[in-house]
């Protein structure tokens, strides 16, 4: 898997891809990362990335010149107008915006799958839209909040593609049973000791009854998922086993 990032401020990736888990990925060769500085691609002497907004406003707008000239030095003039003429997307190229669609499972799958991405990181107002119009395939946003930059929306794309990877996680039954992977949140998790301030830990986890452990959890991600966001239960995968259950609480919560 590939992730190029472009950015105005490269030096911010260091430390969050010098540890843990997208490291290693990155040590086993299973996952590269290209940061492109933006600036290097600003063709005037002063190398401006940016510049106030027509129509008058605060704030200034990240220039297009620079941006579509890193794009096509990266993945090449003819993919970037390739994709725009016939709509099909080999590379995905990602603006990170407040204004994009929500980034969600499913998407980090899609992203896995194309096995590269390039994700440009906006700052100030944003990016001139013409970026779009000329180049970016797909507007993603991480929330429903604004961030002072794409910096750390891109690294948060970057850590959850990377751990659909496969033979990056040690056990690939993190990834199936992990929160939005199957459309439910996940159930609870306890570890040693059995008592902890008075709080003891389900004596169902402690039978060393595996069938009864994986029932009781997925009723717990159930619960869980219709507690907390139930939203999700509209396109999860759910058993006739699973419907019986939801429609028992849902009974219980309406006594
Ligand atoms: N004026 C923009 C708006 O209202 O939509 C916000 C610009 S924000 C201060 C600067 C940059 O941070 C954006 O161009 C984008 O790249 C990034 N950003 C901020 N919040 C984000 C979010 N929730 N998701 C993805 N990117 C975000």
């Amino acid at each position: 898997m590939h992730f190029d990032i472009l950015t105005l401020f490269p030096g911010l990736f260091d430390c969050v891809f010098e540890e843990s888990i997208v490291r290693r990925a990155v040590d086993a060769g299973l996952v590269s990362i290209a940061i492109h500085n933006i600036r290097d691609y600003a063709l005037d002497k002063h190398h401006v990335t940016d510049d106030t907004p027509y129509g008058g406003g605060g704030g200034m707008v990240m220039k297009p010149e620079p941006i579509l000239g890193a794009l096509e030095a990266v993945v090449g003039a003819e993919l970037v107008a390739r994709q725009k003429a016939t709509g099909n997307v080999e590379v995905p190229i990602v603006l990170l915006t407040p204004a994009g669609r929500l980034f969600r499972q499913e998407i980090a799958r899609q992203y896995e799958r194309h096995g590269r991405v390039v994700l440009i990181c906006g700052r100030y107002e944003g990016v001139d839209e013409r970026v779009s119009a000329l180049a970016v395939t797909d507007e993603i946003s991480i929330g429903d909040y604004v961030l002072s930059g794409g910096e750390i929306p891109a690294m948060a794309i970057v850590e959850a593609v990377t751990r659909l990877v496969p033979g990056v996680l040690g056990d690939m039954r993190a990834v199936i049973e992990d929160s939005h992977a199957s459309g439910l949140l996940e159930y609870p998790h306890y570890t040693r000791p059995a008592e902890f301030r008075g709080l003891g830990v389900p004596p169902i986890l402690l039978s060393g009854d595996h069938a009864r452990v994986a029932r009781w959890r997925r009723e717990q991600a159930l619960r869980r998922t219709l507690e907390r966001r139930p939203d999700l239960l509209e396109g999860a995968d759910l058993s006739d086993a699973d419907r019986r259950f939801l429609a028992r609480l849902r009974a219980e919560r309406s006594e």
